[in-house]
């Protein structure tokens, strides 16, 4: 049965129907369900929101690539043994926030702050094991059926978490801005992901074990609401000790006695965990950026000095010098950074913005528009508007303003006022009629 907690949009069911693509077995389950989307439709959506999705999360990990590549195998090792095929990937993203997520298709991510808190090789098989269930039993799927929203369910999923603080920024138009306000899966789909997640983690030749140990972690966890533990995978995927019961019980379909990796785990986030006091710096930084912007700077050069490697140290390093108008040194940070990672919207975005206050329109031009094909963000247009004011460019400023309007707070009056400045001059019988009559 359909569901919708919105009224339902004119328009989007013709293209609902559309996709229809009829009742099937859930290749996981083997129940019977309606399935509205193709898995072409899934896929595509899928591919379609990764670059964006993990840019709004933080952009890829990449200080030890090492690491990635790492994680890619175990969880194709995983994916392998699943009951679907599909193009699966897997990254690892550079966020403290302790998440994971799947995209429907099996686009799969996990974040450093997730890792570091697992002890070995079979724990993480379990979180991306229960991700690829989400993906291969088209839980993705099923809740965009539900909602009646192509594609946004699992972004709103993913982000709906301490890493908002990057969706604040993002245009409308991606698909992820609307997704904020959905809910994620329901708790039938977590309890087919843990269960069948054991399963595809011990054919694949790990110990089960993990799975009991990962949930009641989790559990440890959220009761000592360490910061970010509830903003981040726990507001998609709840722990209880319902499911810690669910998954010892599973041990009886899906009996431990495999591998667990813990010296390979070990060794393989050695890098990472070294750098702990460089992280833990950089995020008492970024919290400090707007109120103690010079604080925030001492912190990030004691962090770069820990791990010269890390752009993301660079990138927040070029905010706190803006925010303290050295513009120029600010430059020079975001130049740092996109020599170590050039893939992320951010520093094109904070470089682009440093250029526009030094007037050196041509070059933040470039920037922001880098940045807005990683990632259109609502500052970046409002910003290239401005910049096409300043040449002489009302129809490109125009427009940048008027779709800059759908951001937050002084952004987004900011981008009606200037709209209405270039608006009036061209249609000045629209604001003539609002003024109240008896007043002209
Ligand atoms: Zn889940």
């Amino acid at each position: 049965m359909l569901s919708t907690t919105r009224p339902l949009r004119i328009g989007v069911l013709p293209a609902i129907l559309l996709l229809v693509a009829g009742c099937e077995a859930n290749p996981v389950t083997g129940e019977k369900e309606l399935v509205l989307f193709s898995t072409e439709h899934e896929i595509d959506t899928g591919r379609r929101h990764y670059g964006p999705l993990q840019q709004a999360s933080g952009g890829r990990y990449t200080a030890d690539p090492e690491l990635g590549r790492y994680v890619a195998s175990v969880g194709q090792s995983v994916a392998r043994v699943s009951d679907r095929a599909l193009p699966y990937d897997f990254v690892v993203l550079n966020s403290s926030v302790p998440n994971a997520w799947a995209l429907p298709g099996g686009k799969i991510a996990i974040n450093r702050g997730l890792l570091t808190k697992l002890e070995n090789e079979a724990e993480l098989a379990a979180v991306l094991g229960h991700e690829i269930v989400h993906a291969a039993a088209r839980h993705g799927a099923s809740a965009m059926n539900r909602n009646l929203i192509l594609g946004a369910v699992s972004l709103g999923v993913a982000l709906a978490s301490e890493d908002s603080k990057h969706a604040a920024l993002i245009a409308s138009g991606t698909g992820v801005a609307s997704a904020l306000i959905d809910r994620g899966y329901s708790r039938a789909d977590e309890r087919t992901a843990d269960r069948y997640g054991m399963k595809y983690m011990r054919v694949a030749g790990y110990d089960t074990a993990a799975a009991v140990t990962l949930q009641e972690k989790f559990v440890a966890l959220s009761e000592g609401r360490e910061p970010g533990w509830l903003g981040g995978l726990f507001a998609t995927h709840p722990p209880s000790k319902e499911r810690v019961k669910l998954n010892r019980a599973a041990l009886a379909d899906f009996p431990p006695g495999g591998e667990f990796g813990a010296d390979r785990y070990r060794l393989r986030l050695a890098y990472l965990r070294a750098r702990k006091p460089a992280y833990d710096r950089a995020d008492k930084a970024e919290k400090l950026l707007d109120t103690e912007p010079r604080k925030a700077l001492r912190l990030l050069e004691e962090a770069i000095e820990r791990e010269p490697r890390e752009a993301l140290f660079q990138g927040l390093k070029g905010q706190a010098l803006a925010r303290q108008r050295r513009y120029r040194e600010a430059v020079d940070a975001y130049d740092a950074a996109i020599r170590r990672d050039a893939g992320y919207y951010g520093h094109y975005l904070g470089r682009g913005l440093a250029h526009s206050a030094l007037r050196e329109r041509a070059q933040a031009r470039k920037d922001l528009e880098r940045s807005n094909r990683l990632l259109p963000t609502h500052l970046a247009n409002y910003t290239l508007g401005r910049v096409a004011m300043a040449e002489g460019n009302r129809t490109d400023a125009k427009r940048l303003f008027g779709s800059a309007r759908g951001a937050d707070g002084s952004l987004g009056e900011a981008a009606s006022r200037d709209f209405i400045m270039l608006d009036i001059a061209d249609n000045p019988g629209r604001y003539i009629r609002l003024i109240p009559s008896g007043m002209v």
